[in-house]
C-alpha cells in the first residue's frame, strides 16, 4: 500500500503536537478534527489509522472512535457490507 498520501496531508503543515492531545474526549484535538475535515487525504488516513491500530486524531478521529468503529464493522453481516460497498 502506497503512503503517498501522507504527503499531502494538512498537518504536515501544522504543530504535531495537535493530532496527539491528552485524553480521549470527543472535545480533545478539537482544533485537529477541523483541520482533518478540510484535508484532501482524510479518507486514506482513516483507512490507514484503522487497519493500523494508530494512536492520535486521524482522518478526524481519535483512538476510541475507531476502536468503536472497527467493533461496528466486525458486526456487520456480510450481506449488509454488500449493500455499503
Ligand atoms: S486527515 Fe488529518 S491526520 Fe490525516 S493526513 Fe489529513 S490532517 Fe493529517
Amino acid at each position: 500500500m502506497s503512503l503517498e498520501w501522507m504527503l499531502q496531508g494538512i498537518c504536515r503543515q501544522t504543530d504535531p503536537e495537535l493530532f496527539f492531545p491528552e485524553g480521549s474526549g470527543t472535545h480533545h484535538g478539537l482544533i485537529a478534527r477541523k483541520l482533518c475535515r478540510a484535508c484532501p487525504v482524510q479518507s486514506s488516513c482513516l483507512d490507514f489509522a484503522m487497519d493500523n491500530k494508530e494512536i492520535g486524531i486521524w482522518g478526524g478521529t481519535n483512538e476510541g472512535e475507531r476502536a468503536f468503529l472497527r467493533k461496528e464493522i466486525n458486526e456487520l453481516s456480510i450481506n449488509e457490507i454488500r449493500e455499503l460497498v
